[in-house]
């Protein structure tokens, strides 16, 4: 167990971030959650309990993520667990896409996991402990036609996880990476019918990820049975790209 049970997570009010936030609470975390949706949090806060603790946050805003990450420490104390989760797609060929929708991307995928990272790297230090997840995509290893700035910004966090690694492993921090596959939440919810049946035929295990299948793996690395992985890139895409 780590000394200090509280964990932030990032994009908290839908789909794996919430399904994160849920397992994490079960395992006795402590959770605070971020997330622009500041009225779906305050609801997933009801429905979640008092561990769960709702900040308003726009990751890709470094005003936004030094206040709602100093809130954090002085009312719940210092976070050892930090799920790096919030993501958005702005989607287009290349030739296409307006330079607004690569900044857009860059900035909360990439810019927010950095911005949420430095805030509260400090805290980790200080208590020589902490395990740091950033929510990857399998994108950012095989490239995604439709995607440059999506698998750009999702392979930048394999730089900064491998770096981080290095930085901040002498003060027993753990710093990892997930690469879902195709996990069923909102964001993938209106994929065109043949885009799904194309990832479905590949997937080896023959079905679509849930947001569980993720939290789980998350979890894993969040406790003491990860001790001695860091710096690893772990795919979670049921065998897609096998
Ligand atoms: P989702 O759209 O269901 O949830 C994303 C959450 O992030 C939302 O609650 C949203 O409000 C929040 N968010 C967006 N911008 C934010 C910002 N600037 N500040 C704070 N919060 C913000 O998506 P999801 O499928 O649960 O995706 C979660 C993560 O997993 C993303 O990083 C995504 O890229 C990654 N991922 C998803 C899949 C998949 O198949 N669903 C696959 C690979 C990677």
């Amino acid at each position: 167990m780590n000394d200090s049970r509280v964990a932030v997570v990032t994009g908290s009010a839908r789909g794996i971030g919430l399904a994160v936030s849920r397992r994490l609470l079960q395992d006795g975390w402590v959770v605070a959650g971020c997330d622009l949706l500041e009225a779906e949090l305050e609801e997933r806060a009801s429905e979640l309990g008092q561990d769960f603790h709702p900040y308003a946050v726009d990751v890709g805003d470094p005003d936004s993520v030094s206040g709602a990450c100093e809130a954090i420490e002085a009312e719940l104390g210092v976070p050892t667990g930090l799920v790096n989760n919030a993501g958005i797609t702005r989607d287009g060929l290349l030739v296409r896409m307006d330079p607004a929708d690569w900044e857009a991307v860059l900035r909360v995928n990439l810019t927010g996991s950095f911005l949420m990272t430095r805030a509260l790297a400090r805290g980790m230090m200080r208590a020589r402990s902490g395990s740091i997840v950033y929510v990857s995509s399998v994108v950012a290893l095989t490239g995604s036609a439709g995607q440059a700035n999506y698998s750009s910004s999702k392979a930048g966090l394999l730089g900064l996880t491998r770096t981080l690694a290095r930085e901040l492993g002498s003060r027993n921090i753990r710093v990892n990476a997930i690469a879902p596959g195709f996990i069923e939440t909102d964001m993938t919810k209106d994929l065109p019918e043949e885009v799904r049946a194309g990832y479905a035929a590949r997937i080896a295990l023959g079905r679509m990820g849930q947001p569980g299948d993720a939290a789980a793996l998350v979890a894993f690395l969040l406790s003491d049975g990860a001790c001695y992985i860091s710096g690893a890139v772990i795919p979670l895409d049921g065998g897609l790209t096998t």
